[in-house]
């Protein structure tokens, strides 16, 4: 069932979902070769009890950390280990954040220095994917209006849109209904309606979209061992629009990156 949730549970989930924001800033700047995934999820641990909310993922279905890496081959679900990172590496580190009983889940691929031109490629079209499908969450709109959007976005590059791990609803869980796949057929399934919030997440590969578990129960990766991107925003259905309640702002303030991708879905200025 979907649960719709009011103006001011929204503001609520604005709050977890900036929380989370700017702990993938405060990241970015801590991102370097030979720093481990370990150590960034402690300091992102540090950081979002100093800001007064709660890790989102940790101890969650049992995980033990508070962030997920999922570097170059893993797609996502990555556990944090000891291993250094290394130039040329990509890392995707998706974040949950828990405050007033509400989730932030929010995600973001860094690289780390130079990463092949064809990889930098897959993380920029998977970034635009995100904003493709965000815009087909406006009211009236179906599920499958938002995973054809992404999917037919990144096919056209030739990329494989993994199937098995899907966006959701979020609220006063990290997973509500509807799931939101990233691929799907127009016109095709739940409709959305105002008040609903929802992540929306493209999971996209440079090869197959075939996915394997590993070992240890969670890292997932790619089958044929090439790179994979995730990217995630939080997005509430407000005036029938789509309203972007995470931010890659700190992200960008802290690389340099000059960026107005988010303005077109805000309705209100973000206030950082
Ligand atoms: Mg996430
Ligand atoms: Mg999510």
């Amino acid at each position: 069932m979907i649960k719709v949730k009011t103006l001011e549970e929204i503001e609520l989930m604005r709050e977890s979902a900036l929380i989370v924001s700017k702990t993938l800033g405060m990241l970015a700047t801590e991102l370097k070769p030979g720093v481990t995934t370990n150590q960034l999820d402690k300091l992102a641990e540090t950081f979002i009890r100093d800001h007064g909310a709660e890790p989102g993922f940790l101890g969650l279905y049992g995980c033990p950390s508070t962030l997920l890496t999922s570097v170059n081959e893993a797609v996502v679900h990555g556990l944090p280990t000891d291993k250094p990172l290394e130039e040329g590496d990509i890392v995707s580190i998706d974040c949950g954040t828990l405050k007033n009983g509400f989730y932030g889940d929010h995600a973001y691929t860094f690289e780390l220095g130079e990463v092949a031109p064809e990889t930098k490629k897959l993380l920029e079209i998977t970034k635009q994917s995100l904003y493709e499908g965000i815009r087909a969450f406006t009211n009236g709109n179906r599920v499958g209006d938002v995973g054809f959007a992404i999917q037919n976005f990144c096919e056209a590059e030739g990329y494989g849109v993994v199937r098995e791990l899907v966006g959701h609803g979020l609220g006063k869980k990290m997973h509500e209904d509807p799931e939101m796949p990233n691929y799907g057929r127009r016109g095709r399934g739940k409709k959305f309606v105002e008040g609903m919030v929802v992540a929306i997440e493209p999971m996209i590969n440079l090869g197959t979209h075939r996915v394997k578990q590993l070992k240890d129960g969670w890292t997932i990766v790619t089958a044929d061992g090439k790179p994979s991107a995730h990217f995630e925003h939080d997005v509430a259905l407000i005036n029938g629009k789509p309203e972007i309640l995470s931010t890659f702002a700190y992200i960008y303030e802290a690389l340099g990156i000059a960026s107005d991708e988010e303005k077109e879905f805000r309705q209100q200025d973000l206030v950082l």
